[in-house]
């Protein structure tokens, strides 16, 4: 019998089969509850493992409505939420559950592995963290500060969307669109009256082509200005957030709300975040100010806020132009896709093999992973875009590496989606270099979650796995992507064979590295700011006071006091970044610093290598990634790498 579940979802019973899983899991629940000498054999493995299967019907749902979305996969995607959210609401608010686990955790603890001391312990964890646990009265006030957060976070996004919707910019003048790409240009223009004019606005796309190229300094002031001072509404919603935040961090126990936020994170206290975050800004200033006098030169007056990305965007053209045209012969998806599995192979010793079976498009395939010629898991591909499918690239675990009840070996598989341009059989896929990144990006989640060797599946792979570190096997494999030794091995035009010449490669790195520093040193103070914000209660004018103090440190261009960037800091008071945010930058030092070790191994045949493959992806989330960083490295991260890898000096 084949180790995995055939791909099929049966679209028209799906919800009668969703209500009947789920009440057999409430009566399962129920059935294990009243056991009476409670194990972690008897009550928590069946519980895993009821989970998982329920995991595992679900995902080629929400799979299928991702990927080939349709007015039925929405309608039966949007009937199952609220069934599958009231069953796992009620199981995690169910304190009998935790008392079990407490109790089985107390009683069996020098029984116990790691593995199955983690998922308790992370469980437990997870229910006090919500303060299930607690007294009515508590729990109660925790309802409403959580309903009350949830408010003030879409008043938040709303408030910012509607000042987004509400301004625009009418040019008449030819001359102040001279230098604005034809698209751009394109997107903005109109006819009123027999008149030809432009609108540019505060969205996206139009608000960064006008600051990138519009000529006219006056016109950026005024479209910058308009940017950083909306929804000044906001300011109070953020007093109210942090208060609430506050009180509910005191609530379940944490002094503040960075420390609530970092209990369920790699990072060990506020202080190693805060030093983490201080040492980058110390060591990132001297290159971001010898960029800032670089860009200085260029331009014939001071420059201020709303220059940056104008004299960016010109410098960048007399220093490395890259023509995306020139690269993408290069990087024909077969080869790219073929290219990267061979650089697996040379790496970890791994081998793909194509499967034979009908899957949900024709553009999808399957794959056998095999680890030195021992079936391991199975990876899917639907790489190229179509109308059905949602837009961006992404991994989706499917099966979890683990040992079920009778002792089985369970095989992990996953998906990885992207978006890339369709093929068809006279014209070839050819990939922007950024899909090439994007590819490795997602095949790191991927064999993060493959290559596991766990046996209990709620910390196998990428489960389990805490939300400051997930991102490291991702920006690893990611970074190799640049790598001339490894792009080599694919990157040949798909007309003459001809490989990539070496100064592509080096456009390539220089390209990205770009005034590296000071971007770093922007997303520093974002860090900083929103990490400090939620280490005590700041309230009014003191939260544009810290920011102007961090400032102080980071901004090598005067911010104008009209700007009030907070305001629109959705990431941090709209999303689930607060007191977060600072984990993009720790993820990348630590994939920085491991993949520096694997690069000055020579790469192929690398001994770290090997032994990330064995400790970091086989580990998946069964250890702390604080653990697992020390067996791979004997040492902590080491934050110069990730300066290395930025071309800081
Ligand atoms: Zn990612």
């Amino acid at each position: 019998m084949s180790k995995f579940l055939p791909f099929k979802c049966d679209l028209d019973n799906f919800i009668k089969d969703l209500q009947t899983r789920i009440k057999t899991n409430n009566a399962t629940v129920a059935l294990l509850l009243k056991k009476e000498k409670k194990t972690y054999d008897n009550f928590v493995k069946p519980m895993e493992m009821m989970e998982e299967s329920l995991d595992q019907f679900f995902t080629p749902l929400s799979h299928l409505n991702s990927v080939n979305n349709s007015d039925k996969t929405q309608d039966i995607y949007t009937k199952s939420l609220p069934i599958i959210t009231e069953y796992a609401t009620k199981l995690s608010q169910n304190i009998d559950i935790y008392n079990a686990y407490k109790l089985i955790y107390k009683t069996e603890k020098m029984l116990l592995n790691d593995e199955q001391k983690r998922v308790l312990e992370l469980n437990i964890q997870h229910f006090e963290l919500s303060g299930a646990h607690l007294d009515k009265k508590t729990k109660e006030r925790l309802q409403e500060i959580n309903i009350k957060l949830s408010e003030l976070s879409n008043n938040f996004s709303q408030n910012l969307l509607d000042a987004t919707n509400a301004y625009e910019k009418i040019i008449t003048d030819e001359k102040d669109v001279a230098g604005i790409p034809p698209s751009d240009k394109e997107s903005a223009k109109y006819e009123e009256e027999g008149v030809i004019k432009y609108k540019f606005t505060l969205q996206m796309p139009s608000y960064i082509a006008y600051m990138t190229y519009g000529q006219n300094a006056e016109i950026r002031e005024e479209l910058y200005h308009a940017y950083v001072t909306r929804a000044p509404e906001n300011a109070i919603i953020i007093d109210e957030l942090l208060s609430l935040k506050n009180e509910m961090s005191l609530l379940l126990g944490f002094e503040n709300f960075a420390q609530y936020s970092i209990a369920s994170k790699m990072a060990k206290d506020e202080k190693s975040v805060t030093s983490f975050l201080d040492k980058l800004i110390v060591n990132s200033k001297r290159q971001a100010q010898k960029e800032l006098k670089e860009l200085q030169k260029i331009a014939p007056k001071k420059l201020e806020s709303f220059d940056t990305a104008f004299y960016s965007e010109i410098l960048k053209k007399e220093q490395y132009d890259i023509d995306e045209e020139e690269y993408r012969p290069y990087f024909e998806q077969r080869s790219v896709v073929n290219g990267m599995f061979n650089f697996l192979n040379k790496l970890f010793g791994i081998r793909f093999e194509k499967v034979d079976e009908t899957l949900w498009d024709a553009k999808a395939f399957s794959y056998n992973l095999f680890v030195e010629n021992r079936l391991k898991a199975r990876l899917y591909l639907d790489l190229e875009a179509r109308e059905s499918k949602r837009g961006g690239a992404w991994m989706h675990n499917w099966q979890t590496h683990c040992l079920n009840e009778n002792n089985e070996e369970q095989l992990a598989s996953a998906f990885i989606v992207c978006n890339f341009p369709s093929s068809s059989e006279n014209t070839p896929s050819l990939l922007r270099h950024d899909d090439v990144v994007a590819l490795f990006h997602e095949m790191g989640h991927a064999i993060h979650h493959m290559l596991s060797g766990v046996a209990e599946n709620e910390v196998s792979g990428v489960n389990g796995v805490e939300w400051d570190a997930v991102e490291f096997p991702s920006q690893f494999l990611e970074n190799f992507a640049y790598e001339p030794q490894v792009l080599k091995l694919f990157a040949k035009h798909h007309k003459t064979g001809e490989i990539i010449p070496d100064i592509m490669i080096e456009k390539l790195v220089k390209s990205k590295n770009f005034l590296s520093a000071m971007g770093m040193l922007r997303q520093l103070e974002f860090s900083l700011f929103d990490f400090k914000l939620h280490s005590r209660i700041y309230q009014g004018e003191e939260v544009q006071d810290l920011l102007n103090s961090i400032r102080k440190d980071t901004a090598l261009i005067k911010t104008p006091e009209y700007n009030k960037f907070q305001n629109g800091f959705a990431h941090i008071f709209a999303g689930g970044y607060a007191a977060g945010y600072y984990s993009y930058k720790w993820a990348e030092v630590l994939s920085a610093d491991a993949f520096y070790a694997v690069v000055d191994e020579g790469i192929f045949g690398s001994r770290t290598a090997k032994k990330y493959r064995d400790i970091i992806l086989n580990g998946g989330g069964s250890k702390s990634m604080e653990l697992l960083f020390h067996e791979l490295m004997n040492r902590d991260a080491d934050s110069d790498k990730l300066l290395r890898l930025n071309g800081i000096h």
